[in-house]
Order: C-alpha cells, then structure tokens, then sequence
C-alpha cells in the first residue's frame, strides 16, 4: 500500500517543484587561492556585499582580486575595494563565468562567492543542482560513454549530492569539488548527451524500501562478481549485495597481476603474524590461495586475514585475486579495480551498449531500490 501511494505521488506530483536546490560547492578545493581573475563569459553579473550592490557587470567584463591582509582587494571598473567577503550573482536566464587561479581557467554556471579565510580565499560556486550534476557526470564519467549510461550517472550522482548535502556543514559550504566528494572540474560543456542526460532524468534519485536516499557507491570494475557492503566497510546495507556481473569481464580494468618474490610475500605475512615458513605449508607444498569467486577473508593455516586488508597493505586494483607460488615468485592475479560495492561502471558502460535502460542497469547493481522524483520524495516525507 506505501508502494503504491509512493507510485501515485511519483506520477501526479513530480512535474511540480517544491524546493529550489541550490548547492555551495568549494571549488579549486585543492588549491591555496591567494588571487584570481573572474570573466562574465555569458549574461550580466551584480556584485554584492552582503545586500549592497557595488556595480553591475555585462557579459565579457572582468574582476580581479587577491589577498591583501586579512582581506581581499577586489578590482573592477577602474577602482577597487577592501572586502572580506562577496557575491557575483548572475541576472540572466543562463550565466556563466570563467575563472582563473594559478595558470589554470575552467569555466561555472550561475553564482560565485568568494571569502576571506585564514591568508586564503575560499571559492564557492553557488550553483543550481542540475547544472552542478551536469558538470560532475563529466568530470566523473569521462567523455565516452553511451548516453543511457550517462543518464544512470546523473541519477547516481544527483544522490550522492543529495545524500551528503552537509558533508562540509561545518565549513560552510555543501560539497567539494575533488574526488572527496565528487569530481567537479567546470560546467558541463564538451558533450551535449551528458546535458541531455541531465534533463531527461531531471530530479530522479535513488530510494531504499523506506524511501530514504541510498548511498550510490560506485566503482571502476566489479571483476565479475560485486560484493556486499559489510565486507568492505562495517555495516549491510539491503540494497548493496553482492551480485554477478558477466557485463564487465571484458573491460579495460577487469583483470590485473602482480608479481613479487617469494622472499617479499613471507616478510609480508611476518608482517601480518602468519607464520610463513611454516604454516602455510601443507604436504610439502605451498598453499594456494585460488577461491572461486570474491572472498571476504584469505585463509591461512589457522588464522583468516580479511582480503581488503592486504589490498590496502599491498596497494593491490582490488580485493579479490588469487595467489600463486611458482618457483621463488609469488603472482597475485586479482579481478576488477576499486573497492567492488555498488555499480559497476564498466559493466554499466556495456550494459548501456547492449542497450539496457538506466533504471534496469541501476536495478540490477543496487537490489530492491526505487528510482523517485526528488519532489515526490520531498513531498511524501513530509506526510
Ligand atoms: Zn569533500
Ligand atoms: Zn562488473
């Protein structure tokens, strides 16, 4: 009954929009900003401190600033100004700016807020949640993709933003824009399918059976076979089980090798308490460790050691792999790239080839999950 009244909701309400989402994200987060330059690439621009408007730009004019003191100086029109904070709010339709910091420009949609921190300035770019999603499926997704798989990504990354809205509360901001959060390296503009994708699925999001957001976790390459979130991190989730993957086998990242000597594997096991020399020897023979599928632990003679333990120890694509000795080598043969939960890009990527639709491609990674409109969502939880 709570399924089809969500049904219901989803169908009437969701051309409707309840809230306006409007997202702070810290932009060239991995840089210390002391100066830059802003260019209204497209539509006119205000300049506000707090609520005084100190002038008005047209398209192709130019700011600059830089840190002076425990302020900025903020250039424009012939004069300048002494500022701890202020905001370049775009008045057309569409507004763009381009910015400069460092040597490197990259180019945002709508607004740009700027403060003063300790000997830095803090860059934000206020932006509209769809031209932010835009902009971090192309710099997530790369730029080859089918454009149904560029619709799952725009789904995916819609919830994540979602999801983790006060990841940066505390410093004042919603997001970042390196891969902490999510990659977010310009506006969207070298690929018009990733716009598309934005529209056509504009407002979904990915749901659990309570209606809560899910965590969209994502990978390069399963290997064949995802696993399930309590093998990884700490807590099962109902909607992150392992599943079979045959779509990524044949991908880029779907199988990798690492060769050591034998003499650097047994310092390795020292290093984890299992008695090389000795114990992982049975009938005279080494032991192999070849699984037939995924496997949570590696089994030593008397002691298990949890496979995503010795990927981080030994900085291996994955956690699943086999272990062969030959002679005095050891060769690590592992499957897939990342961590294994969730969807997996590379099959996503086929899948979407063979022409599956974005909401079977996210069924099929993500088990018992809905695919909602964020205003029927709104709309439902407050019921
Ligand atoms: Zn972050
Ligand atoms: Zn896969």
């Amino acid at each position: 009954m709570l399924k089809r009244f969500a049904v219901f909701i989803v169908l009437f309400f969701s051309v409707s929009s309840l809230f306006a989402h409007q997202f702070l994200i810290h932009i060239f987060s991995l840089k210390t900003v002391h100066a830059a330059t802003v260019n209204m690439s497209r539509g006119s621009y205000s300049l506000y401190h707090d609520s005084t408007l100190l002038t008005t730009f047209q398209q192709g004019e130019t700011l600059k600033f830089e840190v002076e003191g425990s302020k900025m100086r903020v250039h424009f029109k012939g004069t300048s100004k002494l500022l701890s904070h202020f905001k370049l709010k775009g008045e057309d339709y569409l507004n763009n700016f381009k910015i400069g910091v460092a040597g490197e420009a990259r180019t945002y949609e709508d607004n740009l807020v700027c403060r003063m921190e300790v000997k830095t300035i803090l860059l934000l770019n206020d932006v509209e949640l769809e031209h932010y999603i835009a902009g971090v499926v192309e710099s997530e997704a790369g730029l080859r993709a089918a454009p149904e798989y560029f619709k799952l990504q725009a789904i995916l990354c819609r919830t994540y933003a979602l999801k983790n809205i006060e990841r940066h509360s505390l410093e004042g901001y919603n997001l970042c824009d390196n891969v902490h959060c999510q990659a977010y390296y310009s506006k969207s503009s070298k690929i018009p399918d990733i716009l598309k994708a934005t529209t056509a699925t504009n407002g979904l999001i990915i749901t659990d059976e309570r209606f809560d957001l899910i965590n969209a976790t994502f990978h390069s390459n399963c290997g064949g076979e995802t696993c399930n979130s309590e093998d990884v991190w700490l807590t099962p989730l109902p909607y992150l089980r392992a599943v079979k993957d045959t779509f990524c086998v044949k991908s880029r990242n779907a199988r990798w090798k690492k060769k050591m000597s034998k003499e650097q594997w047994h310092k390795y096991l020292r290093s984890i308490d299992v008695p090389a020399e000795l114990d992982t020897t049975v009938d005279g023979e080494e032991v192999y460790f070849s699984p037939d599928g995924r496997q949570a632990s590696f089994y030593f003679p008397g002691k298990a050691v949890k496979t995503t333990k010795i990927r981080t120890d030994l900085k291996l694509k994955s956690a699943y792999f086999k272990v062969q000795m030959v002679n005095d080598s050891v060769f690590i043969q592992g499957r897939g790239y990342g961590h294994g939960v969730g969807l997996c890009q590379e099959g996503a990527m086929q899948m979407a080839k063979e022409g599956y639709a974005y909401n079977q491609i996210i069924q099929y990674y993500f088990t018992g999950v809905f695919i909602v409109n964020l205003n029927a969502l709104e709309f439902f939880k407050e019921e």
